[in-house]
């Protein structure tokens, strides 16, 4: 007769079994999910280890939960960090609520998939409510799947029923983000699970209309928490206080799990070490301060510091939760209505590129998650003060920490906004200081708000300790063409109002107390520049030749529609890379195949009937992003999926790009770039599904090339020659991938130069295997637009440059002033050099 207090288990799956502390995963090991058992599995089938039901099934495919008649939860979870491969591999034979029998089949999975993209296959089979059972008697050895034992189970007995639950208040957390990057997956849910059990209140945990118990495992990845999803707390009994005073913070922080961006404190905007900024280079000159390139030029003035002034709050409400919501409500519209005079104003100034800055500040007094925060705390009894400082603070604070800089700069445009609403809830007007003319703002951060509210006729520049190159900030500099250095080192903070300095925006450094005679220099050097702008500018239009008759194109890099209204009125002959992933970068959703029909249609127009644009297919991952594209966190970002190979893993998002651009290719010059190729196979079996696109769409047949930059497709550029129309080389991905250097490095930065011999002899042997083919080249990394390298990549036989904006008048200019057989030349001393530097020299020395 079987015992019902004993419970044997029969092996999901074949292979060897590993005892759970072997298992190298803290959480598992250390048992906290539960005690169990681990296979390392030789088949691809996950079996039913017992009869029961399907209590849980994530649906990321890799983990489900059998829960035995006596109410044993039997957890399977296939792999370690399986979670980040978001269902690929996994398919799932079973579904919620389904009555299995032991050995029935519940997930197929791709072992070599699984195997070569998580860090393990291990399979862990753990009881979740390992408090229910007496004694576990683990197995060993080879088992064979639905015949094996693998581990038996001696029950406790009776349930366990939580006897204070019953009793006592409720309390209710504030609303929590999730920062986790995967969500509360089986590993935060066990460490959350352990430490609710340390209260004797029922605790529960909320997402949405959804409900699971916070003490068990199974119970919370049933809720499928995802990363920025909103949770709360809700805990009754004796000991509730204490438990969501105790879990609420360790919920904000991602319960230890890596790779979380812990949210700091809320209402707080002391930097935690967790989200300081990269370490930026020192200058070890007294006279010298260093920071990072925002815009453009020279300015020559004295310091004026600007402080914000932190409006302070009332934390407990005057009124009662509905009159602080109201109070809220009418400060956050007024602030709307603010913001959208301010963009009528800035369209009547035919400044469309600042206006949308702004409506992208509406568009935050909009989120709904935001809004929530606020309103919880509103709840709790908090004044409408405090309740959206906490609010607009903590989002602030958590975009602020992200690595990716375009995400995080938006965290200065939140604060922005949040201060205006805060100064509308307050009356307090924060104090409008006056600069002198001639003054170089020197700020900790600069809203863009003060931005755009510079006094032109004052300032001739600013620069700050935060922020970086790709900020609002710094976007808007330029375009009102400030002079602006970002991330600068922090004693320019300390430095007296008056002090004499020369900012210079291109190298992103400020100089102290230069001598008169150097300042006399600078502004004598300043009027030169703006004369040579002027002229460049106008004859911007015509072609660039040398002084022997050969032609360069000259086209320019775009990253939207307001830098394609900008190309014909400089000079550029057409858009040699547009980076298609920065035209819907801050969309929370994918935009549909109309929508990208639209814009790229829009782009074409702008540009004529004559001007080409090369459409580069999306380039997310490595440093870029995309909110609606999540990818698994990456050991390696930059080696891992990124560029083409996430179009041919989610084709079904390349080919929806594929057809909005075949369809505006109806309207003018397209062209379309495959990013980040390595394998012929990758090009072949994109362009295949550009044809079938094409041919579905009966469109006509569009010119198509590829990104040079990774060493392999240069290295084998004989052989994609052969199969494309043109070849664009990337010298930024280029530079990295061969010298193994990351780009973004603020160590490497300076040895991470495209002038490197390693690389011109890429690009020679590129250009020659493309024209042996009679295939066009071009250069679209940054490089183009470097007048030290324009020479040289003319020489090497380069066909086109692709260059940032407001440079195509000038390296226009400069081509003109270049005689073709003297770059050969010069190019072909540099292939012969040793380091980038002697290239750099060369290139000087030889300068008209
Ligand atoms: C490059 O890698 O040189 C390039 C132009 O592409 P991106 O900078 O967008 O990666
Ligand atoms: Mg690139």
């Amino acid at each position: 007769m079987t015992n019902p207090n004993v419970i044997t288990l029969i092996a999901p799956l074949s292979g060897p079994l590993v005892p759970l502390e072997r298992v190298p995963d803290p959480v598992f090991a250390q048992k906290m999910v539960g005690d169990g058992i681990s296979i390392d599995p030789l088949d691809q089938c996950l079996r039913a280890p017992c009869d029961g039901q399907i209590v849980q099934l994530h649906s990321a495919g890799h983990a489900v939960t059998v829960a035995t008649s006596q109410g044993i939860e039997v957890l399977m979870h296939i792999g370690l960090d399986t979670v980040n491969l978001k269902g690929q591999g996994f398919s799932s034979t079973v579904k919620m609520g389904d009555v299995v029998k032991t050995g029935d089949p519940l997930i197929e999975f791709d072992a070599d998939y699984v195997a070569t993209h998580a860090k393990s296959l291990l399979t862990q089979i753990v009881i979740t409510n390992s408090d229910r059972v007496a004694a576990f008697a683990p197995r060993s050895g080879n088992v064979a799947a639905g015949k094996s034992a693998i581990l038996e189970l001696t029950l406790t007995g009776a349930a366990q029923a939580n006897t204070d639950a019953d009793a006592g208040k409720t309390v209710t957390s504030e609303a929590i983000l999730i920062p986790n990057p995967t969500g509360l997956h089986a590993r935060p849910a066990a460490v959350l699970a352990n430490l609710a059990k340390k209260f004797k209140a029922d605790v529960r945990l909320q997402k949405g209309d959804q409900v699971a118990n916070a003490k068990s495992v199974v119970s919370i990845m049933g809720l499928e928490i995802g990363n920025g999803d909103k949770v709360t707390l809700i805990a009754k009994g004796d000991d509730a206080d204490a438990a969501v005073e105790t879990l609420t913070p360790l919920l904000w922080e991602g319960l230890g799990d890596e790779g979380c961006k812990p949210a700091p404190a809320p209402a707080s905007f002391e930097p935690s070490p967790g989200n300081a900024p990269a370490p930026r280079a020192r200058s070890e000159d007294p006279n010298l301060l260093i920071g990072v390139a925002a815009s453009p030029g020279l300015a020559v003035g004295e310091v004026f510091q600007i402080r914000h002034q932190e409006i302070q709050v009332n934390e407990s409400a005057a009124g009662t939760p509905q009159q602080e919501r109201d109070r809220l409500d009418r400060a956050v519209d007024q602030g709307r209505a603010q913001l959208e005079a301010l963009q009528a104003s800035l369209h009547g100034q035919r400044a469309a590129d600042k206006a949308a800055i702004f409506a992208a500040h509406q568009e935050l007094l909009d989120d709904p998650d935001l809004l929530d925060i606020a309103h919880s705390a509103l709840a709790k009894g908090k004044s409408a003060e405090f309740a959206w400082h906490r609010a607009f603070s903590t989002h602030a604070d958590r975009l602020a920490s992200l690595r990716n800089e375009l995400l995080a700069a938006r965290a200065n445009d939140l604060r922005d906004v949040g201060r205006r609403v805060l100064t509308l809830l307050t009356g307090v007007e924060p104090e409008r200081q006056t600069p002198p003319t001639n003054a170089i703002l020197v700020a900790e951060e600069l809203s863009p708000s003060d931005t755009a509210s510079l006094d032109r006729s004052r300032v001739r520049g600013f620069c700050t300790t935060l922020g970086g190159a790709t900020s609002h900030v710094a976007i808007l500099a330029r375009s009102l063409d400030i002079p602006a250095v970002a991330g600068i080192e922090p004693r320019a903070l300390e430095l007296a109002n008056g002090t004499p300095v020369v900012l210079d925006g291109g190298k992103g450094i400020v100089r102290l107390n230069p001598s008169p005679e150097e300042i006399t220099r600078i502004r004598e050097t300043q009027e030169r520049m703006a004369a040579r702008r002027k002229a460049e500018l106008e004859v911007a239009h015509e072609p660039a030749i040398t002084l022997d008759g050969h032609r360069m194109e000259v086209v320019g890099n775009i990253g939207g529609l307001a830098e394609a209204e900008q190309i014909a009125g400089l000079g550029g002959e057409g858009v040699g890379l547009l980076r298609s992933e920065f035209v819907f970068l801050e969309r929370s959703s994918a935009p549909s195949e109309d929508e990208q029909f639209e814009i790229y249609k829009a782009i074409v127009e702008a540009l004529g009937p004559d001007r080409p644009l090369i459409i580069r297919t999306l380039d997310v991952g490595g440093d870029k992003p995309l909110v609606y594209l999540p990818i698994p966190k990456e050991e390696n970002p930059f080696l891992g999926e990124r560029g083409l190979r996430i179009g041919l893993d989610r084709p079904e998002i390349l080919r929806l790009q594929l057809r909005a651009i075949l369809r505006a290719a109806a309207y003018g010059k397209v062209r379309v770039m495959f990013p980040m190729v390595g394998l012929l196979s990758e090009l072949r079996d994109a362009k295949a599904m550009l044809e079938e696109e094409r041919q579905r769409l009966n469109a006509a047949p569009i010119e198509t090339g590829i990104m040079v930059e990774i060493p392999a497709a240069a290295i084998m550029a004989a052989q994609f020659a052969r199969e494309v129309d043109f070849f664009s080389i990337g010298t930024n991905d280029l530079t990295q991938y061969t010298l193994a250097m990351d780009r973004g490095h603020p160590k490497l930065a300076p040895k991470v130069d495209g002038l490197n011999p390693s690389i011109l002899r890429l690009i020679a042997w590129t250009v020659k295997a493309a024209h042996d083919e009679g295939k066009w080249v071009g250069v679209c990394g940054g490089i183009a637009s470097d007048p030290q390298a324009v020479p040289l990549l003319i020489g090497l036989g380069v066909d086109e440059l692709s260059v940032s904006l407001p440079t195509i008048p000038s390296i226009k200019a400069q081509i003109r002033t270049l005689w073709l057989h003297e770059c050969q030349e010069l190019a072909q001393r540099a292939l012969a050099l040793e380091t980038a530097a002697e290239v750099r020299m060369a290139t000087s020395a030889s300068a008209p």
